[in-house]
């Protein structure tokens, strides 16, 4: 417990927090990963969050870097993709590959360890250490540059950055979701999506599910006979808020058992199925976002923007579950098309050592719902750990770092920015 004092200390071991590591200690910082459950992996494993939306734009691979590195990592072990479902995942395999990354790649790692406070300087700009708590009690870091790959932007929040939650109309965030998994179902009987939603929306008509979702979600896992249900929906309320959030787990484990009932008695294939597992955590959507130096527009992912100091690409379509009931907004991108992320967005615009990584990046509500995935909050991330080590090790702050250097060093780990640096790819 002598070891207290870091390059660079990364809140969060989810998709971005995992990358973001992996990259601030492969470019020579001395990094701290703090995790507040005894596995990484995040949405990926916490929430159970399958199968990985995509990391493509048309046929052509646009993620690459640790995205890619987990991919083999976890295709070696026979735990990667479905033939019906090339991106699902084994979590278990997640948390296995993306441990032995960040081991190997000299990140320390520290879990069952909740990041509660930040201690800044006279101006509220500067952060000078973390509160945390733990099995030791309370315990203080401190770092030269911080990263907030926590999701909910936890760190950011602490620091007294500008935030924002859910839609401008009435702050209301994307719905939460319990996923869960059926086990033992005959896959080979089960009806289609479009038949399970008939026999789902007959149910609900009948009172016998409360569920505030239009249809059935549903996709393969890696497991045989093993169907994994993105499900349940509990509406307004703020994931940021203990009270709210523990009274949204409650809600949406009724909603499972009355969906489990109804799949056994209703639908075809799972009379013999059985609740599996539930998430450990519900899944949070969205809370915070940070505003940052630049604050990303859907009209901008949708047109395909391209910005020169872009750091992550992604192509996922704008994805709204009704934060206020039934309905998803889906907006895509033309065929092909891919958008670039901005390094500004990963800066807030008021704290001047932390760099956000993942979901809570500065955008917009409706841009938000797109770049949250997975495959991107990867690549958010290894951008996010890169110029932290940038700065860290030269001395600068993440507002005043050349983004040349950040887009070397991300090509050098393998990363893809666009086809204008290909020549530059190593
Ligand atoms: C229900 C649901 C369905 C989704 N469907 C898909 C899908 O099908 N495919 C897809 O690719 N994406 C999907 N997503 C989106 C995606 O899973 C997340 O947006 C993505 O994981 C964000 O990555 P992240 O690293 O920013 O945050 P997270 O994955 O949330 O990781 C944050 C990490 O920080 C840790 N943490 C948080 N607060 C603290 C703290 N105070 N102290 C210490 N540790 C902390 C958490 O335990 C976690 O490990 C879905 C999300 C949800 C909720």
């Amino acid at each position: 417990m002598s070891n207290l004092e870091y390059d660079v200390i990364v809140a969060g071991g989810g998709p971005s927090g995992i990358a973001a590591a992996v990259a601030s200690a492969r470019n020579g910082a001395k990094t701290l990963l703090i995790e507040r459950y005894g596995f990484l992996g995040g949405a990926g494993t916490a929430m159970m969050v399958n199968p990985w939306m995509t990391y493509s734009a048309g046929p052509k691979q646009i993620i690459y870097g640790v995205l890619q590195e987990l991919i083999d990592g976890m295709s070696d072990l026979g735990m990667y993709g479905h033939p019906k479902q090339k991106t699902a995942f084994d979590p278990e395999a997640l948390k296995y590959v993306a441990e032995h990354l960040c081991l190997d790649a000299g990140v320390e790692l520290l879990y069952h360890t909740f990041l509660g406070g930040v201690k800044s300087d006279e101006n509220n700009r500067y952060i000078k250490s973390v509160q945390v708590a733990n099995k030791a009690g309370i315990m203080e870091f401190k770092a030269k540059v911080f990263v907030d790959t926590t999701g909910d932007a936890d760190l950011a929040g602490l620091a007294g950055a500008e935030v924002e939650k859910g839609r401008a109309v009435d702050s209301l965030s994307q719905p939460m979701t319990l996923n869960f998994r059926m086990a033992n179902v005959d896959i080979d009987r089960i009806p289609s999506r479009e038949e399970m939603t008939e026999l789902y929306i007959e149910a609900k008509k009948r009172g016998e599910l409360k569920c505030p979702r239009e249809n059935i979600l549903w996709f393969y896992a890696n497991q045989e006979g093993v169907i994994h249900f993105n499900q349940t929906r509990v509406i307004k309320k703020d994931a940021t808020n203990p009270w709210d959030l523990t009274a949204a787990e409650i809600e949406a484990r009724e909603q499972v058992q009355e969906l489990v009932v109804f799949l056994k008695k209703y639908v075809r294939g799972f009379e013999d199925s059985y609740l599996q597992t539930t998430a450990p955590q519900i899944g949070v959507r969205e809370s915070r976002r940070v505003m940052g130096e630049y604050k990303l527009t859907a009209d901008e992912l949708l047109a395909a923007c391209k910005f020169d100091d872009v750091v992550a690409l992604g192509s996922y379509p704008v994805d709204i579950h009704n934060p206020a009931g039934e309905g998803t907004i889906i907006q895509n991108l033309k065929p092909g098309e891919w958008y670039d992320i901005p390094y500004r967005s990963l800066i807030p615009k008021d704290l001047d050592n932390l760099i956000v990584g993942g979901r809570p990046i500065s955008a917009t509500h409706e841009a938000h719902s797109a770049l949250r995935v997975q495959p991107i909050a990867m690549a958010i991330g290894q951008a996010a750990g890169t110029a932290a080590a940038v700065c860290a090790t030269q001395g600068l702050l993440p507002r005043e770092v050349d983004v040349k250097l950040i887009q070397k060093s991300l090509l050098e780990q393998g990363a893809y920015l666009g086809p204008q640096f290909e020549t530059e790819k190593v």
